[in-house]
């Protein structure tokens, strides 16, 4: 058994998943509570298990009315991803929807209080730890679920960049470049599985800047940002350290970039991410889905 020792993470890797070939729930339910990043107000999130394909969502004032959600709800934010469903908004969905995938998880119910996820420590840790506690089941005679990418893709917005090259495995490479020195460029790169999911990505926080934060707390956003729940930066420094890994900012990029995918699958394909962003991640899902289907 795969036992991590690290402070931050306890997981029992060997309860997942080996890949991403068939379709798996939760054996049981989780309840989680948390602040929510911009009402700063606490958010429910009940997620239960199916035997439907993919991800639904009910919110908590009518608890049986389920949506099947679909990449062409996303609405960007800069700040997180945001889906639009029927009229209501559900605001950073995107580390839930990182750990529900990145696990190796394809069927799941989600009831929401509020309109946001909550952001608990800014990583996708917490939930991961939360599916490991009530463990994981295969869907009986169910079918592989990687995206066969056929052709390269190339999608850019401004300076960022991603290109899909088709492949046998999931490889993602991911660079990041910023104006400070604490952050500077960084790249990663992973054969993505559930096991280095959990292990090299999931633990990962945002990250912002400490002039930035404070601009947006003054137009009334973020109220629930604080810095137990992201990493902050001054330029020069960390304002809140340890990090969880030397490079930790580029991982949470990759983090998002797995959340963003969630809603179309993981593709086979060798992934580079240069200066990825969540709009720049959902024209490549949106692109993904026309090319795979
Ligand atoms: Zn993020």
């Amino acid at each position: 058994m795969a036992l991590q020792h690290r402070y931050w993470l306890e997981v029992l890797v060997s309860i997942f998943p080996a890949d991403y070939q068939k379709s798996w729930t939760l054996a049981n339910e989780i309840v989680k509570e948390g602040i929510g990043l911009h009402s700063g107000e606490t958010a429910k999130v009940i997620l239960m298990p199916t035997d439907l394909l993919g991800f639904y969502l009910a919110f908590s004032d009518k608890p049986s009315e389920y949506i099947k959600l679909e990449i062409d709800q996303v609405r960007n934010s800069p700040l997180c991803t945001t889906l639009e469903l029927e009229g209501k908004r559900i605001a950073t969905v995107e580390h839930l929807f990182a750990a529900l995938i990145g696990c190796g998880l394809t069927n799941v119910l989600i009831i929401v209080s509020g309109n946001e996820i909550p952001l608990l420590d800014g990583s996708a840790l917490d939930w991961v730890q939360a599916i490991q506690k009530v463990g994981l089941q295969c869907i009986k005679g169910s079918h592989k679920q990687n995206l066969e990418l056929k052709k390269s893709l190339v999608i850019y917005q401004g300076e960022s960049l991603i290109i899909a090259i088709p492949s046998d495995k999931t490889k993602i490479i991911a660079t990041i470049d910023f104006p400070y020195k604490a952050i500077g460029q960084q790249t990663f790169t992973v054969d993505l599985s559930p096991e280095t999911f959990i292990n090299e990505i999931a633990p990962a926080r945002t990250f912002g800047f400490v002039d930035q934060l404070n601009q947006l707390k003054e137009q009334g956003l973020i109220k629930g940002g604080e810095l137990k729940n992201a990493l902050v930066c001054d330029g020069d420094n960390w304002v809140n350290p340890p990090l969880r890994f030397p490079n930790e900012p580029v991982r949470h990029k990759m983090l998002d970039l797995i959340g963003d995918l969630a809603l179309v699958g993981i593709p086979k394909a060798q992934i580079l991410v240069y200066r990825g962003s969540h709009a720049l991640h959902s024209k490549f899902a949106l692109a993904l889905k026309k090319e795979c289907s």
